[in-house]
C-alpha cells in the first residue's frame, strides 16, 4: 500500500482531496491504519471520526477507485459487512481524470468567450451578450442605464493562456 502521509505531502494530490472529501476526509486518510480492510464502524472507533463522515467519505473515494470494499455475509444473521481499504495508488489517474474535466471546461468556457461580442451596463456592470443586450435595446434590465460593448480580449487571451499550459502539462502538445 501506498503510505498516505507520502502520497498528501505533493501539493496537487493535496489540493485535489480537499476539493473532494474536504478536510475531515483527509483526516480519515491520515489516521486510516495502514495494513488490512476495515468495516465502516471499526474505521469510525480506530479514527475517533463521526461515522456519517466516514462512510461519506469513503463513498466518496469508492466513485473515484480510491477506496474499494469486499462484502462479507455473516452466514448465521445474513448481515453483510463491507471491509475498506484504500486504493491510493490510483491517485494518478484520478487526478488526470479531474484536469481533463477542468480543460474541458475552460475549453468551454474559451469558446463561449470567443464566439460572443458582449455588453457591460457603465452603472451596475451587468455584463451581457450582445443577442441578451440586443433584447433589452441595450438598455440595462437591472438598472435601465446605457450598455456599452465590453472588450473581453484580456479575459480570453487569459483563458488561452491557461487552458494551452494546462492541456501541454497534460502531454496534449
Ligand atoms: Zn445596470
Amino acid at each position: 500500500m501506498v503510505a498516505a502521509a507520502e502520497i498528501l505531502e505533493q501539493p496537487a494530490v493535496a489540493a485535489y482531496l480537499l476539493r473532494l472529501i474536504k478536510q475531515e476526509g483527509l483526516l480519515l486518510i491520515e489516521r486510516f491504519p495502514a495494513e488490512g480492510e476495515f468495516s465502516d464502524e471499526e474505521l469510525a472507533e480506530a479514527t475517533k471520526i463521526n461515522l456519517n463522515s466516514v462512510r461519506h467519505t469513503l463513498y466518496t473515494l469508492y466513485e473515484r477507485r480510491l477506496a474499494e470494499y469486499r462484502r462479507i455475509k455473516n452466514n448465521e444473521t445474513g448481515w453483510l459487512t463491507y471491509l475498506w481499504r484504500l486504493r491510493l495508488d490510483n491517485i494518478p489517474v484520478a487526478l488526470a481524470e479531474e484536469m481533463e474535466t477542468i480543460l474541458e471546461k475552460l475549453r468551454t468556457r474559451e469558446r463561449f468567450e470567443e464566439e460572443n461580442d458582449f455588453y457591460r451596463c457603465g452603472q451596475c456592470g451587468l455584463l451581457l451578450t450582445f443577442n441578451q443586450a440586443m433584447d433589452f435595446d441595450f438598455c440595462c434590465p437591472e438598472c435601465a442605464s446605457a450598455m456599452a460593448h465590453f472588450d473581453n480580449e484580456i479575459l480570453f487571451l487569459a483563458l488561452r493562456r491557461r487552458r494551452e499550459s494546462m492541456a501541454s502539462s497534460l502531454g496534449h502538445g
